[in-house]
């Protein structure tokens, strides 16, 4: 039986007299690819600051790694890729190899030494999201794209075995978001890291995700992406307030191939 990585019990949250999350039971199992969606207000970041042990919910149980959150030590297992990531502009005074680099801080401490063994992990942090080559050029350059793989990569140098994404390609040019979903597939299917990917654009589910929820408060769908292709666009539209299309090109790629 594979591992479980996240297990969410019955949490509610509630921010004052505002309840924000409704009894929300979710299970994350070891190679998952889970696309968490919403509508902005629906409590996605709140239920992220849920899981990261930045809030305390009012009710029910958070397990990471088979362990209760508020025992959990290794939080070096879990990496975190913001949606405020890629904000460094053109005079920003650092290399992409030192950026990546700050991921080992939490594991060396800051003070201590800089072993040719930790260079190693942010090349090959660099090489696993193909930005090796950029190693030397100041973040600042780059696009909002090749920022995003180099906060990818501060997230991978300590070797986590879930990665959590929080809206990860605002800021990705439209040609280049194909390519940042290749390469999430393959730290998903080549690495073996479990991802959790977070949106409040219903367009990130695509064929390379293996799992689904959608949240609005309460998990109004959380279930495998075959079985997400049975939720009508009415379910969605509820979801959402508004009408939603689901065939984007993915969904209609998908179903092309079958
Ligand atoms: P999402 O990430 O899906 O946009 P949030 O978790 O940020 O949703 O917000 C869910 C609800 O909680 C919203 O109604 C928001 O206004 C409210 N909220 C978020 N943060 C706070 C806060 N610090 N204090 C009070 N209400 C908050």
């Amino acid at each position: 039986m594979s591992q479980n990585i996240i297990k969410i019990e019955d949490l509610s949250y509630s921010y004052d007299r505002q309840n924000v999350l409704k009894d929300i039971n979710l299970l994350v199992k070891k190679g998952d690819f889970l696309g968490l969606v919403g509508p902005n207000g629906s409590g996605k970041s709140t239920l992220l600051k849920c899981i990261l042990g930045i809030q305390q919910p009012n009710q029910g149980s958070i397990e990471l790694f088979g362990t209760d959150i508020r025992k959990m030590k290794n939080w070096e297992k879990i990496g975190y890729v913001s949606q405020k990531a890629n904000s460094f502009n053109s005079g920003f005074p650092a290399s992409v190899f030192e950026v990546v680099s700050l991921g080992l801080v939490k594991k060396l401490g800051l003070f201590n030494g800089f072993k040719n063994s930790d260079k190693q992990k942010v090349t090959e942090a660099l090489k696993s999201v193909g930005m090796n080559e950029f190693a030397n050029r100041n973040i600042g350059e780059l696009s909002g794209g090749q920022q995003q793989r180099v906060f990818i990569a501060r997230a991978l140098v300590s070797n986590p075995e879930l990665l959590i994404l929080d809206e990860p390609t605002v800021g990705v040019d439209a040609e280049n978001v194909e390519s940042f979903y290749e390469l999430l597939s393959d730290l998903n299917t080549k690495l073996g890291i479990t991802l959790l990917l977070v949106s409040h654009d219903i367009g990130i589910i695509t064929d390379k995700v293996s799992h689904v929820a959608c949240l609005n408060k309460k998990l109004h769908f959380h279930g495998s992406r075959e079985k997400f292709k049975d939720a009508t666009e009415k379910d969605l539209s509820i979801l959402y307030g508004h009408s939603v299309h689901l065939l984007s090109h993915n969904h209609e790629h998908e179903e092309g191939e079958r």
